[in-house]
């Protein structure tokens, strides 16, 4: 049995952030991975000249953001790319109606309008909502409130509809009406043309941290915790858990005692998401200049509805386009090949026999990994966004959580993964802790 100050369990962001605050205040740390790489959900894939996120890409808004400061203090190198957040202008966006003709600019401009005053309309509705009630019900409300003409009521359905699909990865009506409460950007967002996972592999520098470590029990005493993984046992006198809500609910994971009944009922109240991303690298363009983004509105778009231009980040010519939600579900067992026909046929109704065929392409499956079981997590109906908090409350002052899924004003981020691990820390030391020291050298 190996002791240390305190275990960890994850080298996600989370994980990673706690254990260097611990290190650099002193402590023995060491962080159990059942990975065979550090980053979780922050994953960037290097093949020849295209360097591709299969997990976080964004951060979404850099104003008032720890994270932006974290990222700058390390010398990573940003590419500003708004219109990451689902928003409905703000950047240039090609967008084409039901029948695949390009919307001039006042129509996007009356389009986005809409959107904006039905969201403040959208927002009452919510706040009236009773307690269970979903984010599809506060829509048809407000719909049901404004009285639109059909066509133009639809156009607003579905992008709500699409927008709780690429922000959360789920069917608006799967998703609690206060499920996109957080879904607020501060300022432009920006993506990571080296790759985001240079976050964790400099949060890793100087810790130790054992790969390929599968922790399947975490038993608590007084005053002191034992870890069980597949390569040995770890005892401290905290532990710090940060595997995602899909492998906390999936019972691979025991712990001794059980967990309180509180924290098990916040738990419930959780759901991991489906949203995959399909990258395609193109010898050449064939869409629209000088957009940050594509849509397709009505049924056309039920699926692919909006293509993202990656084009900016090395010339390659790449759109990048999600599976969220019901249609992330219905295509998880499809071959990539399936997908990308399906993808390809979608953009041959807006650019006909100009798409060509990519010559690079990649499509993630976080739904079937073992250790995320999904992208990130979601409110179900019935939960409240305290419930993100109340996850990170310490158990029987050895036991603590962080991860994504217990912060609450920004889950589901990188953001919410590091302030949550600052938080543990916090919490362990009994004292507050600077953010800037996160990149000082240990
Ligand atoms: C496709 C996709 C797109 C996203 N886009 C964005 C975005 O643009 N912007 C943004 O801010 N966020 C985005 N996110 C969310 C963001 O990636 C996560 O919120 C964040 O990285 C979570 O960090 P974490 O430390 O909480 O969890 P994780 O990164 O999941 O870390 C938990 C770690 O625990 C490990 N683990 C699991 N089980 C065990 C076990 N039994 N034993 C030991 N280790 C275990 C895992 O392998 C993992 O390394 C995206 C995520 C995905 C998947």
């Amino acid at each position: 049995m190996k002791n240390f100050d305190t275990v960890i369990i994850g080298a996600g962001v989370s994980g990673l952030t706690v254990a260097r605050l611990l290190a650099q205040a002193g402590q023995r740390v060491v962080v159990l991975e059942a990975r065979d790489r550090v980053g979780g959900r922050t994953w960037t894939e290097r093949s020849g000249s295209f360097t591709c996120d299969r997990g976080a890409s964004w951060i979404h808004g850099i104003d008032d953001n720890r994270l932006t400061a974290v990222v700058h203090d390390f010398g990573m190198r940003t590419v500003e790319f708004t219109v990451g957040s689902y928003q409905p202008d703000g950047r240039p966006i090609a967008y084409y109606d039901p029948a695949g003709k390009r919307l001039n600019d006042g129509a996007i401009r009356e389009f986005a309008d809409d959107v904006r005053n039905f969201d403040l309309h959208l927002a009452v509705s919510i706040d009236a909502s009773e307690v269970g009630s979903t984010y599809l019900e506060a829509i048809e409300a407000t719909l049901a409130r404004l009285v639109w003409e059909p066509d133009r009521a639809e156009r607003v359905r579905e992008f709500l509809l699409h927008r709780s699909e690429e922000q959360y990865g789920v069917w608006a009506g799967d998703l609690d009406a206060h499920g996109l409460d957080d879904d607020i950007v501060d300022g432009d967002e920006v993506v990571f043309p080296d790759g985001f996972d240079q976050l964790s592999a400099n949060l890793a520098e100087g810790i130790d941290v054992r790969l390929e470590h599968v922790v399947t029990r975490v038993a608590r005493s007084a005053g002191r915790a034992t870890v069980s993984s597949n390569q040995g046992e770890f005892a401290a006198s905290n532990v710090v858990v940060t595997v995602p809500i899909g492998v906390l609910k999936s019972g691979t994971l025991a712990f001794d005692p059980p967990l309180p009944e509180w924290l098990t009922s916040a738990i419930s109240g959780f759901e991991m998401n489906s949203f995959e991303k399909v990258f395609l690298r193109f010898p050449t363009r064939f869409w629209d200049k000088d957009v940050y983004a594509i849509r397709q509105q009505g049924d056309a778009g039920t699926w692919w509805h909006s293509w993202y231009d990656l084009t900016a980040l090395d010339g390659v010519p790449t759109l990048l386009t999600f599976a969220a939600g019901p249609s992330a579900i219905e295509t998880r067992e499809w071959c990539d090949d399936r997908i990308v026909e399906s993808v390809l046929q979608s953009l041959r109704g807006l650019y006909g026999e100009r798409v060509v065929q990519p010559d690079q392409v990649l499509v993630t499956d976080w739904q079937s990994d073992p250790y995320s079981r999904g992208s990130y997590a979601y409110m179900k109906p019935g939960s409240t966004p305290g419930d993100h908090d109340l996850l990170a409350t310490p158990v029987d002052g050895v036991l603590h959580f962080a991860g994504e899924a217990t912060w609450t004003e920004d889950p589901a981020t990188v953001t919410a993964a590091l302030r949550s691990g600052h938080r543990a820390a916090e919490n362990i030391l009994g004292r507050k802790l600077q953010f800037r020291e996160l990149a000082d050298p240990l």
